[in-house]
């Protein structure tokens, strides 16, 4: 499943699940070019790191993806570097835990910007240049939550079974074009998303955080194990390999069988 000559950008790529997949791509010879926010030296250095333990070339935007005009600029950015991008990552995404009337209307607008309308921008940006080529790869990052609801996460929820949607719609669109479009939707992966929203989940349950680790999230999948960083990588590798061209249009869950429950 070799990605040499190819070109991918990963949104929200410094951390956990999105920064597995970008080195993963990488290491199949893939160009990448990576996004977050935070320390801006430190991921620029992360990035250049990563080019170079892999021989490919490595580029990072701090484009925040909650707003439009620094999506455009990134993707405007990764077009002149790379000359074309043939795998969008769409994998930035933030959470919040409260009961729905308790929950702040900024976060919400901010939780739909970033896990949701993010998407629709940069494939809006960068679907042209794979229609192009005759060749492109859109894996959307949604969520166990894409197709089933935990209390607490409104928000989140809403913005994952939207990916859900974005994701067919676009695949149908371009379905002739040799371009496909799909969503993953893990369960619990132990990330900093997750550890964060420890506290809030305990607050709004009633229960100890202790108890939020062991009966919410453990519990939640049959397996009893985390779905790990890399297990999600491997299956967005697969979904960009020549391998998976007829797999398109599709959610695909992982994770530990909580969605068969
Ligand atoms: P993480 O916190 O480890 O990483 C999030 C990444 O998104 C970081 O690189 C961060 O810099 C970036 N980011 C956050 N806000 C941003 C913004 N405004 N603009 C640009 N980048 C931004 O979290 P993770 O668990 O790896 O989550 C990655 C994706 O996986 C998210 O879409 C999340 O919803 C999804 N997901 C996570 C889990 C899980 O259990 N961890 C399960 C299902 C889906």
């Amino acid at each position: 499943m070799s990605l040499h000559g190819k070109t991918a950008l990963v949104t929200g790529s410094t951390s956990g699940i999105g920064l597995a997949i970008a080195r993963r791509l990488a290491q199949a010879g893939a160009d990448v070019f990576l996004n977050g926010v935070g320390d801006e030296a430190q991921n620029r250095a992360l990035a250049r790191d990563l080019g170079s333990e892999f021989g490919v070339r490595s580029e990072f935007s701090p484009a925040d993806m909650s707003r439009p005009d620094e999506i455009e600029a990134m993707c405007r950015q990764a077009l002149d570097a790379f000359g074309r991008i043939d795998i969008l990552v769409n994998n930035a995404g933030i959470q919040h835990v409260a009961a729905v009337e308790e929950f702040p209307p900024e976060k919400w607008d901010q939780i739909l910007a970033i896990n949701l309308s993010s998407s629709f921008h940069t494939i809006r940006h960068l679907l042209p240049g794979m229609k192009a080529a005759g060749w492109g790869r859109i894996v959307n990052t949604a969520s166990a939550h894409a197709l089933f609801a935990s209390p607490y996460k409104s928000a989140y929820v809403a913005a994952k079974h939207g990916i859900a949607g974005l994701t067919k719609t676009v695949a149908l669109e371009v379905a002739q074009m040799h371009i496909t479009v799909n969503a993953i939707a893990p369960g619990y992966v132990w990330t900093p998303l997750v550890e964060r929203q420890v506290p809030d989940t305990a607050r709004a349950r009633g229960i100890t955080e202790e108890e939020v680790k062991r009966d919410v999230i453990l519990a939640a999948q049959p397996t009893k194990e985390f779905v790990t960083v890399e297990q999600v990588a491997s299956l967005a590798h697969y979904l960009c390999s020549d391998d998976a061209k007829s797999i398109t249009g599709t959610v695909i869950s992982m994770d530990g069988g909580w969605s068969a429950q």
